[in-house]
């Protein structure tokens, strides 16, 4: 103790000391970073799977249920019965999964907390939706397993009969407001149409299901003003959550699409939606500019690559939907363990080395032009300017 001075003023100013040390370090910014304590467990959870994801336990084949994504993506279909502008799929045929290669996956569904059935297409065109439900129902009877994205059109009161005890989350992506936006930039549906099914399909829900189904509204510079009607249409559904998204220009012509030519115009349509949203009782979000930091070291704070599996219709791998063209391997050519415990899994879950990670939309600003673009324009603006190297094999 210092002569003539308290103890407890001595050991503050030793702890104000130590803190001041432990500001600006590496570990320092690591801990901000990780935001809330919930956040913080959740990261905390998330190292030591990526810990035990590294030497996979395995008993002649087998692996504890602890190992196998909580997120399961499969794709059930690339084909869509609309041709929407944020899409561009004009002239795009698709193709659907086969059905049997999806007890290659039995294992992987029995131990999913999630399964996601939205892929690159609509999934409720793919014929055998109801018999896709069931197996799963079959082998994983959580009431919350199934988790999808739909433009709505094909909504009904026999598929909310068929996902009754089975859904955890519905988003349904509606890009407008009016019946002339919809026709403009939903082509192939009927607005009033799409929306009649829609009541269909929630009047066939209990209350606890119908609210874990939210609108998604994708922004660009045509359709925001709609934002505030658009949160009326889901006060006037019944829905308590609306979620908008900012468009992500693929093709050089649309830039001038994209919600960096309307920063200010839009973050104040945003204020008035959210004011709008309170006073309906829906929930709303959505990000803005001018209000985020660029979070250093990103990509460790993604669950991604070790708590999820997206696999396409063919079979092939991407961690998560923002990796681009990168693949990790193929499923039903490979078997799933032999993939999701490889070395390009582990590879990545060690170093986060893609390209695509180090620019990934959710974790750099909104005032990034890149978090404005497809991953697939990035890599080409990329391997046009030479710059960074694709990378992403062991
Ligand atoms: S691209 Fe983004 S979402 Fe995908 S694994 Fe990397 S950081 Fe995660």
């Amino acid at each position: 103790m210092t002569r003539g001075r308290p103890m407890h003023e001595d050991r503050s100013d030793l702890i104000r000391r130590m803190k001041d040390r432990f500001r600006g370090t590496f570990v320092h910014r690591a801990y901000r970073s990780m935001g809330t304590l919930a956040e913080r467990v959740r990261r905390g959870r998330q190292a030591v799977r990526g810990l035990l994801l590294s030497h996979p336990l395995s008993l002649f084949g087998w692996h504890p249920s602890y190992y196998y994504p909580r997120l399961l993506a499969i794709f059930l279909t690339t084909r869509c019965n609309l041709r929407c502008f944020i899409c561009r799929r004009e002239g795009f045929k698709g193709e659907d999964l086969d059905f049997g290669q999806l007890e290659k996956l039995s294992r992987a569904i029995r131990h999913a907390r999630t399964i996601d059935l939205t892929g690159w297409g609509e999934c409720l065109m793919y014929p055998r939706f109801s018999d896709v439900v069931r197996y799963i129902g079959a082998l994983n009877p959580r009431p919350d397993i199934l988790q999808i994205t739909t433009n709505g059109t094909l909504l009904s009161s026999e598929v909310g009969e068929l996902l009754r005890g089975h859904l955890g989350k519905m988003v349904i992506s509606l890009n407008a407001a009016t019946a002339d936006t919809y026709d403009r930039d939903m082509k192939g549906g009927r607005f009033g149409k799409t929306i009649g099914n829609i009541r269909s399909f929630l009047s066939a829900l209990d209350a606890g299901e119908r609210g874990r189904v939210s609108l998604y509204f994708v922004a660009h510079t045509a359709n925001y003003l709609e934002i505030p009607e658009y949160v009326r249409l889901a006060a006037s559904l019944g829905l308590g959550q609306v979620t908008v998204g900012q468009y992500l220009v693929s093709t050089e012509e649309h830039r001038s699409f994209s919600l960096l030519e309307v920063k200010d115009a839009y973050n104040a349509v945003v204020d008035e939606s959210e004011l709008l949203a309170r006073e309906l009782g829906v929930g709303f979000s959505a990000r803005r500019f001018f209000s985020e930091q660029a979070r250093e070291r990103g990509a460790w704070l993604c669950g991604d690559p070790v708590n999820a599996c997206f696999i396409g219709v063919e079979g092939d791998v991407g961690p998560c939907c923002f990796a681009g063209s990168y693949r990790i391997g193929n499923v039903y050519e490979e078997g799933f363990e032999s993939v999701w415990f490889g070395p390009a899994y582990r590879k990545l879950r060690r170093h986060r080395h893609l390209d695509a990670c180090r620019r990934c939309t959710p974790f750099i600003p909104f005032d990034d032009p890149r978090a404005h673009l497809t991953e697939y324009l990035k890599e080409r603006e990329t391997s046009a300017g030479g710059a960074d190297d694709p990378g992403g094999k062991p």
